[in-house]
């Protein structure tokens, strides 16, 4: 179903892929986190180092997951900051067991060579 909008305006890159780009002018907000204006629809957007950039008054995955007492193995495209993979992880896991399903999705992903653009990181969980 097609629904046209209300505006003549083009859609911008970033409402299909969802990944923002900063203009070149950045700030620093509270607690180091970046601020700047998307270069394609010129809305406030913010980053956690600079890496990933999200909208400013949209939900922060990142922020989300490190607040969550649930755990999870992300995989993430290093370039886009796109999380290509998520698997939860018992949040009573044991450091072994974590780390030896790492291992799996890092041999799943065949993201432990150097070129591969993948991060497997675990995310969330009490800390
Ligand atoms: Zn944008």
């Amino acid at each position: 179903m097609l629904i046209r909008p209300q505006t003549s305006q083009t859609l911008t890159q970033c409402w299909y892929t969802r990944i923002h780009q900063p203009v070149t002018r950045k700030a620093r907000g509270e607690g180091g986190m970046l601020l700047s204006v998307c270069r394609h629809c010129q809305r406030a957007i913010h980053s956690h180092g600079g890496k990933s950039w999200t909208l400013a008054d949209g939900i922060d995955l990142d922020e989300l997951a490190s607040q969550s007492h649930i755990r999870y193995i992300c995989v993430t495209s290093v370039d886009d900051g796109v999380i290509i993979a998520r698997y939860p992880i018992d949040r009573d896991a044991v450091e072994a067991v974590v780390q030896a399903r790492i291992d799996e999705v890092i041999e799943k992903h065949e993201a432990r060579e150097l070129g591969s653009g993948l991060e497997v990181k675990l995310m969330g969980g009490p800390r």
